[in-house]
């Protein structure tokens, strides 16, 4: 019985509330209110909501996304972003290696790593502004 007063008070109160802001604050603001806690898009401002929208077209400029898989073959090699005309790549050859084989990657065809022969290929990538 307690229980049910006090909902009965706290939904009087919220409703009275809430008829006082709807007349203060616009009335997109007092729907969303109504309708719940808003999603990440719905509030997301500034390089998280253009993050967000990119993400939605199915691109991904800030790099969020894991990046794609390759085969490592000479028809399909591992494609490794650079901003520059060269960047050093470590090649864990096999799945459970300890140890890194880092070697220097320049632009133009692709480059075999050292130890296990996969195939890697330098491409020119602009960073977000
Ligand atoms: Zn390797």
């Amino acid at each position: 019985m307690a229980g049910r007063l006090l909902l009965r008070a706290c939904t009087t109160t919220a409703a009275l509330r809430l008829r006082s802001s709807a007349l203060l604050t616009p009335f997109h603001r007092a729907v969303a209110t109504q309708r719940g806690i808003p999603t990440d898009e719905e509030q997301a401002t500034g390089l998280e909501r253009r993050a967000l929208q990119a993400l939605k077209q199915g691109k991904d400029p800030y790099s969020m996304l894991k990046p794609k898989t390759y085969a490592g073959t000479k028809e399909d090699p591992h494609i490794v972003p650079c901003i520059g005309t060269k960047r050093l790549v470590g090649c864990l050859c096999e799945e459970d290696n300890t140890a890194i084989v880092w070697f220097w990657l320049h632009e133009g065809d692709a480059q075999r790593c050292p130890s296990c022969g996969s195939h890697y290929k330098l491409v020119h990538h602009e960073l977000p502004h």
